[in-house]
């Protein structure tokens, strides 16, 4: 069923970020999406194209530059600093590198225990245990695991973890930055499937951040695709795997190499040249523009407009100019 009612507007959002010699990097430049009520969003581009420190900013761990994030209803940026850290509770991290996100000198009970501590819950001792007992095995482990150490663990072990750290505050929004990731291919799916699970018994809204196409398929139900601190395309997940229209989504699309060897070795890939611009200098007009196998003069005059093209499938190209 389509999710319709909105949990996080992001209106117009830039975070800039002051380097040396007066130079602003500009990693997130003037992003507007809606995220709604229990749905994933997947959140693609290649790295340094802005999309976790978006995800950053949408949560608070940065502050913006401009622009307003609305959760439920209410502008964060208006709400006083004990206000957000209320807030804060309702939205948590899961981060891509399980191996340095845990501290290693803290066993797994301490590791979850502190998120509980940090935000006030007022639970006793045994209640605090108990909660991180249901919340090791609502992650697939179990209570003999919370006297061990993070090295005790695996890598997508130690993801379950960071996934019941993350769930200790009873959130309603995770962002989960390229969670997987560092993991084997054949632990992948593991983790993707217990997100699934935990969003279907809790309710949870997910921004799902990924540096290619390949999983996030399986995950979101749309997706939007960013580049260089902007979102070049956002649709329905099956729209943009069945119809993608941004030159950029064609290119990450195609390099996601397709499991039947014969139809891998006829398959036409569209390799992209250099590797993404620097931020502090993007280029003219469309941002993509260097790298484009379709690039127009009037590409580098002007920058195309976010538009429309299909039923919920937006589009910055000058190749769909209406
Ligand atoms: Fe390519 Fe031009 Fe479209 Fe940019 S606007 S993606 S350069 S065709």
């Amino acid at each position: 069923m389509k999710k319709t009612e909105k949990l996080i507007e992001v209106k117009n959002l830039k975070k800039y970020f002051h380097v040396s010699k007066g130079k602003l990097l500009k990693a997130v430049d003037d992003i507007t999406i809606d995220i709604y009520k229990g749905e994933t969003l997947g959140l693609v581009g290649e790295s340094g194209c802005g999309k976790s420190t978006a995800g950053r900013t949408i949560i608070q761990l940065y502050k913006a530059t401009s622009g307003q994030v609305i959760y439920d209803g209410e502008d964060i940026q208006k709400k006083s600093s004990t206000e957000i850290k209320n807030m804060k509770k309702k939205m948590q991290m899961i981060f891509q590198d399980p191996y340095s996100s845990l501290n290693p000198r803290m066993t797994v009970l301490e590791i979850i225990s502190e998120g509980i501590d940090n935000h006030e819950f007022h639970y006793n001792k045994k209640e605090k245990e108990d909660k991180v007992y249901e919340l090791l095995e609502l992650v697939g482990l179990n209570k003999r695991h919370a006297t061990r150490y993070p090295h005790e663990f695996s890598g997508g072990q130690r993801q379950r973890i960071g996934i019941a750290r993350a769930l200790a505050v009873e959130p309603e929004f995770i962002i989960a930055d390229e969670p997987i990731a560092a993991l084997d291919v054949s632990i992948q799916a593991q983790i993707v499937n217990l997100l699934q699970e935990l969003q279907e018994k809790k309710g949870l809204t997910f921004l799902f951040i990924a540096h290619d196409l390949s999983m996030v398929k399986y995950i979101s139900d749309r997706i939007a695709v960013m580049y260089l601190g902007i979102i070049v395309e956002l649709s329905d997940s099956e729209d943009l795997y069945d119809e993608p229209f941004h030159p950029y989504t064609k290119a990450l699309l195609s390099a996601i190499p397709v499991p039947d060897p014969k139809i891998e070795r006829i398959r036409e890939r569209i390799i992209l040249e250099g590797d993404v611009p620097n931020p502090m200098d993007p280029p003219s007009g469309c941002r993509f523009r260097t790298r484009c196998p379709s690039a127009m003069d009037i590409c580098t005059e002007s920058v195309p407009k976010w538009q429309e093209v299909s039923s919920n499938h937006f589009v910055a190209c000058h190749l769909y100019n209406v």
